[in-house]
């Protein structure tokens, strides 16, 4: 994909609100989106407005509804690895090794649900 308006260069992106594909020296850089002019940059902070006005008006960043699967998913692979590591330290005690494995990954992963829900808890949205 080239450049919209540099036919010979490559694009980095597109616009966010035109979609017009564009090279490193066309790109706009806003605060999070890549637009390819004034005109677009400005409509482009006109959506973040718009969208932070929707997200406030539906509640979305007050009051999520449930937990992200980003959160559930490890929490869930966490639990069953505590559980994998009770029921082999019950059945096998000589080889404490191995749910010793399985609990410092149920930790690992422990960790990474902690991660992604205080990023959700954070930015408020249900992704
Ligand atoms: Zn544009
Ligand atoms: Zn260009």
């Amino acid at each position: 994909m080239n450049c919209f308006k540099h036919r010979e260069l490559t694009a980095v992106g597109t616009c966010k609100i035109c979609s017009k594909a564009v090279c490193p020296e066309c790109v706009l850089e806003g605060d999070r989106d890549i637009t390819c002019s004034p005109v677009c940059e400005e409509e482009s902070g006109l959506f973040r407005q718009l969208n932070l006005r929707a997200f406030k008006l539906y509640g979305i960043s007050e009051k999520p509804r449930g937990l992200p699967q980003s959160v559930v998913a490890p929490m869930l692979m966490s639990g069953i690895l505590v559980c994998a590591a009770a029921l082999g330290f019950w059945l096998e005690p000589k080889i404490a090794f191995v749910p010793a494995i399985f609990l410092l990954m149920a930790f690992g992963v422990g960790v990474g649900a902690f991660l992604a829900w205080r990023r959700h808890k954070e930015n408020g949205l249900n992704i």
